[in-house]
């Protein structure tokens, strides 16, 4: 057998995801106003951003970005080892460490490198590293580059975990789950997932993507919801792309854990660190989280909206009760052809289809925003009654 060339891999890899519906073309966003956005020239609502709160565009954190690039300027020069890591990544690793009550912040560019990053340097061969089924593809990815074995339990299934960690006893073990789970909405059982690892010595790690911001008091996600700690849950990552409304993710551990991931992980020793702008826009984000209760009264209120509203057309909802609230239905042709549909009706929301759900359940992931108006809820709903009932695919239960 002769080399491959890429070229005909490519062709032939091009025309079997096209034959599935799973062509993935970008679209550009020519603008934004808040939940407005401009794409291909015509104005629509965005129900699929993470801008949870609607802090994105907030003047404070414009102000915040613009000051830190005119004090420090655009790039931080180097990896944080060298001589990236400034004053204003510094204070921002303060700021959350005290908030939650943790010893020490690491800031990372994004939360996939900081995933990657917690699992390549604190996990090696020999060791187990548990996990949702339906966590992010990135905690996945992160154990995969770890060495360790990987072992998925079924999604929500509390006993399952357990069975998994008790399976493997020796080596050490990680029992890894996103906070609220990014494509269905719904929460981990964290309170039970903290019991299991501690009955088995496993070091509990959460991704809290999802929860932060949005979640508890002052928003301090879903630890707060279930009455947990640094205590009980060691290492807690917090990516800011989403509530918080600009880039970069939080480590939050012990010194002990969070200086060893500093010193070793590679994907935080061989990456330029962030824009210390960057780190001033997201104070300032974190002042806004924790003061401006009314976005996330505001946000639950329309969720509850969306939910009454769903129901009352039968358009069959996902037990959610934060902002993602995912519509499944099932093929790809489908999901692609409600969002086709949505759209001439004025409204962004991208399919979701495989690999980042499962095969079989592709869905709307729809997303509110605390800068959503009811009314844009309300015409939602009402293309999505006529998107999804009119679709010719039966929807699956
Ligand atoms: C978005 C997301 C990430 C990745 O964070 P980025 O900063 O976008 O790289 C990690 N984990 C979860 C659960 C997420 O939803």
């Amino acid at each position: 057998m002769g080399r491959i060339r890429f070229a005909d891999r490519l062709a032939l890899a091009r025309t079997e995801r096209a034959a599935r519906d799973a062509l993935r073309p970008r679209r550009v966003i020519e603008g934004r106003e808040g939940t407005r956005v401009l794409v291909d020239g015509r104005p629509l609502v965005n129900f699929c951003g993470n801008d949870y709160l609607g802090l994105g565009q907030h003047l404070d954190l414009v102000a915040a970005l613009q000051e830190g690039a005119a004090w420090h300027g655009v790039g931080s020069t180097g990896s944080a080892l060298v001589c990236g890591h400034h004053a204003e990544h510094a204070a921002l690793e303060k700021d959350f460490a005290q908030w939650l009550g943790y010893e020490r912040g690491l800031y990372f560019g994004s939360g996939y490198q900081a995933n990657l990053a917690v699992m390549q340097s604190l996990l090696a061969e020999g060791d187990v590293c548990v996990q949702d089924k339906l966590n992010h593809a990135c905690l996945l990815d992160g154990a995969r580059l770890s060495g360790a074995e990987l072992k998925r339990y079924p999604h929500g299934d509390v006993e399952a975990a357990m069975r998994q960690l008790m399976s493997r006893r020796e080596g050490a073990a990680m029992l890894a789950t996103d906070g609220v789970f990014s494509m269905d909405g719904d929460q981990a059982p964290l309170a039970d997932l903290a019991l299991v690892a501690r009955a088995q010595d496993a070091l509990l790690y959460v991704d809290d993507a999802h929860g932060i911001g949005v979640l508890g008091p002052e928003g301090r996600g879903s630890l707060a919801v279930a009455s947990l700690g640094a205590r009980e849950v060691p290492l807690l990552l917090l990516p800011l792309g989403k509530a918080f409304g600009g880039q970069g993710a939080m480590l939050l551990g012990s010194t002990a854990l969070v200086e060893h991931v500093a010193e070793t992980a590679r994907p935080y020793l061989f990456t330029t660190a962030p824009a210390p702008a960057m780190a001033a826009a997201m104070r300032a984000s974190l002042k806004l989280v924790r003061k401006e209760a009314w976005r996330r009264a505001k946000l639950m209120s329309l969720v509850m909206r969306f939910r009454r509203g769903a129901a009352a057309r039968g358009l069959p909802l996902q037990e959610s009760f934060t902002p993602i609230q995912p519509l499944v239905l099932g093929d790809n042709a489908s999901a692609l052809a409600a969002s086709k549909a949505l759209e001439a009706a004025g409204f962004l929301v991208a399919a979701i289809r495989p690999p980042t759900v499962p095969e079989g359940q592709a869905r709307l992931r729809i997303t509110l925003s605390a800068d959503h108006a009811e009314a844009d809820i309300d015409g939602l709903l009402e293309a999505l009654a006529r998107a999804v009932n009119d679709s010719p695919a039966p929807i699956p239960a």
